[in-house]
């Protein structure tokens, strides 16, 4: 049986923000070949530059 999304692992990389860093180590681990990560944004829409 597959594993039901209650089961499921949590990702090997969380990333806090969605700002430039966050989207940059997204892009870096990508690029490594490791693509089990992901990014936890609390703002609920795009905002301009620096916005935390
Ligand atoms: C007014 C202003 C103008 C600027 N103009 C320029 C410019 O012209 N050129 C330039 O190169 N740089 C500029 N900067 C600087 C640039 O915006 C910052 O250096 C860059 O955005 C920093 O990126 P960051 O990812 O560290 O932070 P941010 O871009 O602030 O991203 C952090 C993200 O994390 C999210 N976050 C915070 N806490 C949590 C949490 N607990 N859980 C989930 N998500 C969370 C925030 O909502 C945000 O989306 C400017 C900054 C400001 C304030």
């Amino acid at each position: 049986m597959p594993p039901s999304t209650a089961t499921r692992q949590s990702p090997r990389f969380e990333i806090i923000g969605a700002g430039m860093a966050g989207v940059l180590a997204a892009i870096k681990l990508q690029e490594a070949g490791l693509d089990d990560f992901a990014i936890y944004e609390k703002a609920d829409d795009l905002k301009t530059r620096g916005s935390s």
